[in-house]
């Protein structure tokens, strides 16, 4: 099976358009949550999402437009992004919300949002988090998403040791090892953080066994201009353009 992985689309339809018609063809998509917040499209992310064989787990922003969560855990910026996307979703993008769980389990993998030991909040930016993380999770493989940077942490059973893969990486990630244990993120599709403004996603492919990241341009001011056109925080408009 080839998987389209795709995290932290946050409302964000411009980024996603352009991740579909870059990925070629996938039979499923592996969504890891925050499908809302930040952006201007929270109902028509849903509705794109929901025209493929998907599975998604839900994320903090995700809760937070449903209400789950209180506003004041997020910073001023997307306290009001939130507080906008709760105005504006139909009940069907909420129902459908409301269904995602917090972790979803497909044959080796795992898919959480944040982290395996805490889904909705936790942030694993550094081995020492990766470390902790990997004795949460049966799975060999987990997928994370929420840092909104794309990387991976490997688990080495045979050396009893760890190591960090940081991208760009030479050719797709090769997952065939049974004695590597990995945690692997796609970064995001439409609010990426980690200096490189174009939407980032993975490509995993099953059969052949590989995790293959990628990046792809797409129209920013289209979704800047939206943003503009339903008054949402003027950081949030700009740090699209350089991707922090
Ligand atoms: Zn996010």
């Amino acid at each position: 099976m080839r998987y389209l992985v795709i995290s932290d689309i946050h409302a964000n339809l411009a980024a996603l358009e352009a991740v579909l018609e870059d990925a070629g063809p996938f039979d499923m998509i592996w969504c890891l949550g925050d499908v809302v917040g930040y952006g201007p499209d929270p109902n028509e992310c849903v509705v794109r999402l929901r025209e493929f064989d998907h599975v998604c787990v839900a994320g903090n922003h995700d809760w937070a437009a449903l209400g789950k969560l209180d506003l004041e855990d997020f910073n001023p910026d997307a306290r009001q992004a939130n507080a906008w996307t709760q105005k504006q979703l139909t009940p069907t993008a909420r129902a459908y919300l409301e269904a995602l769980p917090l972790r979803i389990q497909r044959e080796d993998f795992l898919l959480v949002h944040g982290s395996p030991r805490e889904p909705i909040w936790e942030y694993v930016l550094d081995l020492g988090q990766a470390v902790v993380n990997f004795t949460q999770f049966d799975e060999r493989i987990c997928l994370v998403g929420h840092t909104h940077i794309p990387l991976g942490f490997v688990r080495d059973l045979v050396h009893q040791d760890y190591h960090v893969l940081v991208p760009p990486y030479p050719a797709p990630v090769a997952l065939n090892s049974p004695q590597m244990r990995m945690i692997l993120n796609p970064g995001s599709v439409g609010q990426p953080r980690d200096g490189d403004p174009r939407a980032s996603y993975a490509l995993l492919d099953t059969k052949a066994k590989t995790w293959e990241l990628r990046r792809v341009e797409y129209p920013i001011e289209i979704t800047q201009e939206r943003m503009r056109a339903h008054d949402l925080p003027r950081r949030l408009i700009q740090r699209l353009e350089i991707g922090r």
